[in-house]
């Protein structure tokens, strides 16, 4: 059958050899669109990233873009919301930028993101969330605001081993319980099953802790309920300290070893924290917390919780990463009632680029993406989410993103 996509010829794979990414000079990297306000913003985010690299690097290095379609996009033009071409190329070249995509609520379609995500096996959600100056923000000191959740992605509550009270499954596991475990269960109830891996927490320790290395971070917070949940949540505290200091003891250097006396020399200090009090040292000390490393549901409260530290949705990207593979968007969805209107911020995804520039280690665009939005937000250009608290007139997202390439 005829292929959907013609592969640039003068691009290279960007490969992985265990975890660490190798970039050539001039990478293929794929981009999808999205839905709704998404093909404005995501090209937008490309002229910009293009600046920043061509600014950093000259003509040495080059990202050769490609488009896969998914979505609406594609639904239109193959038929179908997620192509097998898509998914070839996908696994083809493993790196995506992607712009927001509707999500079912009740439809007969399954989540593009979530497919995109088993598919690559991308197990870790990021965020780095880091206060802009200018901005709205709940906080008294919101310049301390620096922090990068590392969210595992795959295993804990939310792998759906879930059954209602009235179902034969959970008669079974009560009856299970009650006979083998003497347990004491009442029949009206629903069942849920908590699952956390020594695998599955070592490996997003190992990415975390190498992020920390690789970026110049001080430290990273194991966020645990294992004072209650002790074999999940309490196990996810031991295999992470236990990666750390196996595989990282020359780099690391624990809060009680400095409690101890040990000087930490620059090294990477690693400590934990319970998950409920984590919520309020991020409101109190946010600049005590620097990587925060999570199991799955923990990441997905606190992610939501210091994004709300620097005020805005539109402002800040992710990314879902795993051994070999990179997805990379904004947190904010695909905000139809501004598509198609040059209304819309795209700093979010463009956020994103940056988050995936520093994976590929192409830093200095990395460093000239961060400064050209903060000079922009400084000097007032901005779109009209925050004019209209900045009071002062909107600019378009085209005109926003040509504000930012100016300044690069
Ligand atoms: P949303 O993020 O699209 O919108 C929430 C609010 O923020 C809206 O008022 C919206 O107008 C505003 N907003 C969001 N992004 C903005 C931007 N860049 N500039 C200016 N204003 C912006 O969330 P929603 O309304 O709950 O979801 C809409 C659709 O997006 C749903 O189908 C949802 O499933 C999908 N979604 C996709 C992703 C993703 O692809 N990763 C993430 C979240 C939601």
């Amino acid at each position: 059958s005829d292929m959907l996509y013609k592969e640039p010829g003068d691009g290279e794979r960007i490969t992985f050899e265990k975890g660490k990414w190798v970039v050539p000079d001039k990478p293929v990297i794929l981009y999808i669109e999205g839905d709704g306000i998404g093909p404005e913003i995501t090209q937008a985010a490309i002229k910009v990233i293009n600046a920043a690299v061509e600014k950093a690097y000259g003509s040495k290095k080059e990202i050769k873009w490609m488009e896969v379609y998914a979505g609406e996009k594609a639904e239109k033009i193959a038929g179908n919301r997620f192509p097998q071409d898509t998914q070839d190329m996908l696994l083809k070249y493993r790196v995506v930028l992607k712009g927001p995509l509707e999500t079912p609520i009740g439809k007969g379609w399954k989540s593009v993101n979530v497919a995109i995500r088993l598919m690559l096996d991308l197990y870790a959600n990021i965020r780095p969330v880091k206060y802009i100056p200018g901005l709205e923000s709940p906080l008294k000191n919101p310049e301390k605001v620096d922090m990068i959740i590392f969210r595992e992605n795959t295993d804990d509550l939310y792998r759906g081993i879930e059954y209602p009270y009235d179902s034969q499954e959970a008669k079974k596991i009560r009856e299970f319980l009650r006979e083998q475990l003497k347990v004491e269960i009442e029949d009206d109830t629903g069942i849920g099953v908590k699952v956390i891996s020594k695998y599955k927490t070592q490996r997003i320790t190992r990415l975390a802790i190498q992020y920390a290395l690789n970026n110049s971070r001080r430290k990273v917070t194991i966020m645990h309920k294992g004072n209650v949940m002790k074999y999940t949540e309490g196990a996810f505290r031991e295999w992470a300290y236990e990666v750390a200091l196996k595989e990282f003891r020359e780099h690391v250097v624990t809060e009680e070893e400095i409690n101890r006396g040990v000087k930490p020399e620059g090294k990477v200090i690693i400590n934990d924290r319970i998950a409920d009090n984590m919520f309020q040292q991020i409101i109190t000390r946010p600049d005590e917390y620097d990587i925060i490393l999570a199991p799955n549901v923990n990441g997905d409260y606190i992610s939501d919780a210091a994004g709300a530290l620097i005020g805005n949705i539109g402002m800040l990207g992710g990314a879902n990463i795993g051994d070999d593979g990179g997805m990379f968007e904004a947190i904010h969805g695909t905000a139809p009632k501004y598509a198609g209107k040059n209304i819309a911020n795209p700093t979010g995804i463009i956020k994103g680029g940056e988050l995936m520039l520093r994976f590929m280690g192409w830093d200095k665009a990395a460093d000239l993406i961060e400064k050209s939005i903060n000079k922009a937000i400084e000097r007032k250009q901005v779109t009209q989410d925050l004019a209209r608290f900045m009071g002062v007139k909107p600019l378009g997202t085209k005109e926003f993103s040509d504000a930012l390439i100016a300044i690069i």
